[in-house]
């Protein structure tokens, strides 16, 4: 794993040394990241880098994961769906379960972290242990247009945290408690992220049966209706009536997501006519991702809700051009026209994989700028730096924290 002296060569030994300062500040501070899901997602994608790394600039970071069992899944898979503004029919028996699970969790969950760090809503309501250390609420969602059923109940816990942390100002809600705005993050020397021999993409190709005799088109995602795998392959016939060219539909699945399967299966049997088209199951293998991004002519992510879009984040680092819905946390990534290309139909997108696959110069140019965007604005360290100033201002309530 990458040392923190080792991202000087990306953004400035300048930058590495604030981190350092920050680090020096919140020694040994136990800091407690509770999600839901180890594996799978942005949120785990995340930890995995952020924890080892907040613990090699001198705090004590943890991450401890909740239980839950499958009512318990489906029901925050629906909270998660009704939050991004989707329709939801929710019950009274549906926020039973909810709170029957959190309160197994509340009894079983330790809580030993001079600050406690709740990632999104599946462990909330851990917030009843709350005593005399810090609780941040960490929300990935866009809940700029939740459904107030949802939104609603949830309050009644988000009040209780000392801060509330989005991703985006659009993202954000009025709260009665301290709120802050961090955008997500890709690191770049992660086995996601760094540079990969040819060989290595060559292998990852042959091992998955794709030849590169034409363009490539691929979406890495969830296989999550909201990522809407099927608008790719719609967007995608309607390209190959002009271009011949291939497409690869690559995710896998979350423990928190009871859905992966059956999406996973619709798409499928959607796509069993044509044998240009690799549906991929992949195993949390970060290094065959990295692979299949990189051997692609276009990278899409067409979803129809989003929330930040790491994989948006992680297809401009490798310079690639995107084709990507004007949802969520992607327009802060995409400058249309200027780091990729927005879209906002299944014809949009089609469009602009067109023009992308038969204009390599331009396709070129946007995969470039998108790169240096992604370095200025959406590395790890930048994210450090942002959760440290956050850990600090939560013993500083009043104060304006400043690096030294
Ligand atoms: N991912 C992965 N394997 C897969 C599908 C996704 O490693 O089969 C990763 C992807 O590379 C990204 C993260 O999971 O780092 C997904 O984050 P994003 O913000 O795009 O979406 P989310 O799943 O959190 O909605």
């Amino acid at each position: 794993m990458a040392k923190i002296e080792e991202y000087a060569h990306i953004i400035g030994q300048p930058l590495i040394d604030d981190l350092r300062l920050l680090g020096q500040k919140l020694k040994n501070r136990i800091i407690q990241n509770i999600n839901s899901t180890p594996v799978g997602g942005g949120v785990a994608e995340i930890l995995n880098r952020m924890v080892p790394m907040l613990g090699e600039l001198g705090l004590d970071a943890k991450w401890d994961v909740i239980k839950g069992g499958e009512q318990f899944f489906n029901v925050t898979k629906k909270f998660h769906n009704a939050l991004h503004g989707r329709q939801e029919e929710l019950t009274q028996r549906d926020f039973d379960i909810f709170m029957e699970t959190s309160r197994e969790n509340i009894k079983d969950v330790n809580i030993y972290g001079d600050i406690v760090f709740i990632h999104d809503p599946q462990p909330i309501a851990l917030i009843e242990k709350k005593a005399n250390n810090k609780w941040i609420w960490r929300c990935h969602i866009d809940v700029s247009n939740p459904n107030e059923k949802v939104w609603g109940f949830l309050m009644d816990f988000i009040t209780k945290y000392d801060s509330a942390v989005f991703s985006a100002p659009a993202f954000s809600r009025k709260l009665p408690i301290r709120q802050f705005l961090i955008a997500p993050s890709i690191d770049p020397l992660s086995d996601k992220n760094k540079e990969l021999p040819p060989e290595t993409i060559n292998a990852v190709l042959e091992k998955y049966g794709i030849k590169k005799d034409k363009p490539i088109i691929t979406q890495i995602s969830r296989f999550d209706r909201l990522k809407d795998p099927v608008g790719v392959i719609s967007a995608y016939l309607q390209v190959k009536k002009y271009i011949n060219c291939q497409l690869i539909l690559g995710g896998g699945t979350a423990i928190d997501d009871p859905e992966g399967q059956q999406v996973f299966d619709e798409v499928r049997e959607m796509a069993k006519a044509d044998k240009d088209i690799h549906i991929l199951l992949l195993p949390q293998n970060d290094i065959e991702v990295n692979a299949l991004q990189r051997a692609s002519d276009v990278i899409v992510q067409k979803s129809i809700r989003e929330g930040f879009g790491l994989t948006v984040a992680e297809a401009l680092w490798k310079a690639k051009p995107v084709v990507a819905s004007s949802v969520g946390g992607i327009p802060l990534q995409i400058k249309h026209k200027y780091s990729g290309l927005l879209c906002h139909s299944i014809e949009g997108a089609s469009f602009s994989i067109k023009q992308l696959l038969s204009s390599p110069e331009y396709a070129k140019k946007l995969g470039e700028n998108g790169r240096e965007h992604i370095k200025n604005n959406f590395l790890i360290t930048r994210h450090l730096r942002d959760y440290m100033l956050l850990f600090l201002s939560l013993y500083h309530p009043q104060d304006v924290v400043q690096l030294c």
